[in-house]
């Protein structure tokens, strides 16, 4: 067997997942993996454990196949040009790390990387709820909240690859402080863990009693202070998206990540607040994204796909 594969990473910190895929099965769209494996890093690991743990993944699919290049997912910042990881939030050791040249040096095939939302977004828009649409908006709301976006049917890094990060554009500059310095930024009122830490104050219980799937329980039961959070932190996620749709004018708004489980009231109050934010002319779809965590895996593949060369 020497049949062309190709190879997707995804690498979230904690969390590496390694994917494989028939170059042949790409063209009608694929069901499933070729082969996967995952594994946990250790709590001391750092970047050099981790890049010889995707080496070790990476050959263990491609043994009796022909690797054809290599898409990347990477949980952080990441310069695409050069095919550098500046940095992870969660593990030592990769500040600038030339994580492109390595993975090349060790297959023999080209490789590309980019931040896990640009790579969902491009996986949703070529496999999943954006396929066939031109210009998409990404959003996943979770932990965090990020975006990517593909316009003109390509990805869209902006100066610096920083485009995209919806979740701190501010929608209530008199709201509570955000991690990030700024107040009232959508993912400080929109994302689970600060609604959890929200309605835990409201409550006056310790913040690591809630999780932001019980924010959503109680609010659908009908808990009032559960109500208020969940309503303003899909107000400020609908406000955020508005303004993305009036300066882009995107057609079609993805949302994935575990906080769009959150049932019928949630998505209705973003769609709510999304169509009193975007001026009436402004038209775009809101639709939940199709692949969960599997979409910087699809985007990965996705990565490999694009003609970087054309305009
Ligand atoms: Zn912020």
């Amino acid at each position: 067997m020497t049949d062309p594969i190709w190879l997707g990473f995804d690498f979230g910190g904690t969390k590496l997942t390694a994917v494989s895929l028939r170059v042949a099965d790409v063209a009608d769209a694929p069901s499933g993996w070729l082969g996967q494996r995952r594994t946990f890093s250790p709590p001391d690991g750092d970047a050099h454990f981790d890049i010889d743990n995707m080496i070790q993944m990476g050959s263990a699919l491609a043994t009796g196949y022909v690797v054809q290049g290599i898409g990347v997912s990477f949980g952080g910042p990441v310069d695409f040009d050069s095919g550098t990881v500046l940095l992870s939030h969660h593990v030592p050791g990769w500040e600038q790390m030339p994580l492109q040249q390595r993975l090349e040096d060790a297959f023999n095939a080209p490789v590309r990387i980019d931040n896990d939302a640009n790579v969902a977004a491009l996986g949703e828009w070529r496999f999943g709820a954006g396929r066939g649409c031109d210009h998409l908006l990404y959003v996943t709301v979770s932990t965090g909240v990020g975006g990517g976006w593909v316009l003109n049917k390509r990805p869209f890094r902006g100066h610096g690859g920083l485009a995209g990060e919806i979740g701190h554009t501010v929608v209530d500059p008199n709201g509570p402080p955000c991690l990030c310095g700024k107040r009232g930024c959508v993912e400080r009122l929109a994302s689970g863990p600060y609604m959890a830490q929200d309605l835990a104050r409201r409550m006056g219980i310790p913040a690591t009693a809630m999780s932001g799937k019980q924010v959503a329980d109680l609010a659908n039961g009908g808990h009032a202070d559960a109500i208020a959070v969940l309503d303003r932190g899909a107000w400020a996620l609908g406000v955020g998206l508005g303004n993305a749709a009036n300066l882009i004018n995107p057609e079609r708004i993805l949302l994935g990540g575990g906080v769009t489980k959150s049932g019928e009231r949630w998505w209705n109050g973003v769609q709510q607040a999304l169509a009193q934010t975007t001026l009436p002319e402004v038209t775009v779809d809101l639709l939940p994204a199709q692949f969960g965590d599997d979409a910087p895996l699809w985007g990965a593949i996705a990565l490999m796909l694009v003609d970087e060369t054309a305009v």
